[in-house]
C-alpha cells in the first residue's frame, strides 16, 4: 500500500517505522527538512535496536529504510497514497488547514486518518469534502513497541473505511480497538486527568515527583509513574489533550493544573526538551534528576 505520513517527529517517524517494516510504501512529510533527518535518524536508530535484540536481520533493516521515502512537499507526497496518516503537531487550526489541504491532493479513494490525541474526529473531517473517509488512528508512544491503535470512528465514517483500517492495523501487528468519537477517546479520557490530578498532587505539596511516581510504578503496578510518563508524551501535548477535553466536556474537572501550563509557558517540554519534571541529558532518554520539586 502506498501510505503517506505527515509529521515526521517522535509519532510521524514510529508510524512509518512500523509500515515500512510491514513493506509498505512510505513517504515521510514534514515542513522541516531538519525533523525529517531527525526522524529518519531514529527510525535507523531504533531499526539497529531490533537488529542487535535479534528481532530483526541486517537485510530486513535496509530493507524497511528502502521503503521510506522523505518529501517537504505535502501535495506531491500524498499524489499517489490511498492511506494518510497525520501525525502533526497537536493543534486544532494546523489540522484542519492540513486535511483542507489533503483533501485537494489526495486521491479521491484515499483514507485519511489522524493520529491526533484528543481533537474530534469529527470535526477534522468536517473540514474535507470525504468525511466518510476520515478516521483516527491513534498509535500509542513509542510506536514500534506499543501494540494498541486506538481506531475511532468519527460520525460520517463508514464500515468499508474501519474495517481498512482494522485490517490494516493488525497486519502490521497491532491491536485495534475501536472507538467512538468524543474528546480524547478512551485512552486519553482516561489518562490525562490521571496525569493532570499527579501534577495537582504536587502542585499542593501533597509529595513530590519520586514519592508520586513511586506510589504509583509500586502501588498501581504502572511500568512508569504519570510524572515521568508525561514528560515522555510532552507536556505540551498533554496540555493540549487537558484543553480540548475542558472545552469538549465544558466541565472544570478537566482544567489543566496552573503547574503544567507555567511550565509549558517556561519552555519545560519533558524529554524532548530535556526537562520536565525530570532533568535528561543531551540526546538521552535517562533521567536524571527530578530537581526542583522532589523534596
Ligand atoms: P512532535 O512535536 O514530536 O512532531 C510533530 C511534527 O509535525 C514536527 O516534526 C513538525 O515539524 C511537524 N509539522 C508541524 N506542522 C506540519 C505541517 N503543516 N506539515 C507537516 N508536518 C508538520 O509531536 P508528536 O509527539 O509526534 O505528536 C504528533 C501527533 O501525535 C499529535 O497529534 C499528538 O497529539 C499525537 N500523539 C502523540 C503521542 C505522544 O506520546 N507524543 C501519542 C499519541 C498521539
Amino acid at each position: 500500500m502506498n501510505i503517506s505520513v505527515i509529521g515526521a517527529g517522535q509519532m510521524g517517524n514510529g508510524i512509518a517505522h512500523v509500515f515500512a517494516q510491514s513493506g509498505h510504501q512510505v513517504t515521510l512529510i514534514d515542513i522541516a527538512q531538519a525533523s525529517l533527518d531527525k526522524g529518519l535518524a531514529t527510525i535507523s536508530k531504533n531499526l539497529d535496536r531490533q537488529v542487535a535484540k535479534g528481532a530483526l536481520t541486517e537485510d530486513q533493516k535496509a530493507e524497511t529504510l528502502k521503503h521510506i521515502t522523505t518529501s517537504t512537499d505535502m501535495a506531491a507526497g500524498v499524489k499517489s497514497a490511498e492511506l494518510v496518516v497525520e501525525a502533526a503537531t497537536e493543534n486544532v487550526d494546523l489540522k484542519l488547514k492540513i486535511f483542507r489541504d489533503l483533501d485537494m491532493n489526495a486521491p479521491a479513494g484515499c483514507i485519511l486518518a489522524t493520529n491526533t490525541s484528543s481533537i474530534s474526529i469529527t470535526r477534522i473531517a468536517a473540514a474535507t469534502k470525504r468525511p466518510q473517509q476520515v478516521i483516527g488512528m491513534h498509535f500509542m508512544n513509542p510506536v514500534p513497541v506499543m501494540k494498541l491503535v486506538e481506531v475511532i470512528r468519527g460520525y460520517d465514517t463508514t464500515d468499508a473505511v474501519t474495517k481498512t483500517v482494522v485490517d490494516l492495523s493488525t497486519a502490521i501487528g497491532k491491536v485495534p480497538v475501536t472507538v467512538n468519537d468524543y474528546a480524547g477517546f478512551i485512552a486519553n479520557r482516561i489518562l490525562m486527568p490521571m496525569i493532570n490530578e499527579s501534577i495537582e498532587a504536587l502542585f499542593q505539596g501533597v509529595g513530590g515527583v519520586a514519592e508520586i511516581d513511586a506510589i504509583m510504578k509500586l502501588g498501581m503496578a504502572h511500568p512508569m509513574g504519570p510524572l515521568q510518563l508525561a514528560d515522555f508524551i510532552g507536556l505540551d501535548t498533554c496540555l493540549a489533550i487537558l484543553r480540548v477535553l475542558h472545552e469538549g466536556f465544558g466541565n472544570p474537572k478537566y482544567a489543566p493544573c496552573p503547574l503544567l501550563v507555567q511550565m509549558v509557558t517556561a519552555g519545560k517540554l519533558g524529554v524532548k526538551s530535556g526537562e520536565g519534571f525530570y532533568q535528561y541529558t543531551a540526546g538521552s532518554k535517562e533521567l536524571v534528576v527530578a530537581p526542583s520539586f522532589s523534596k
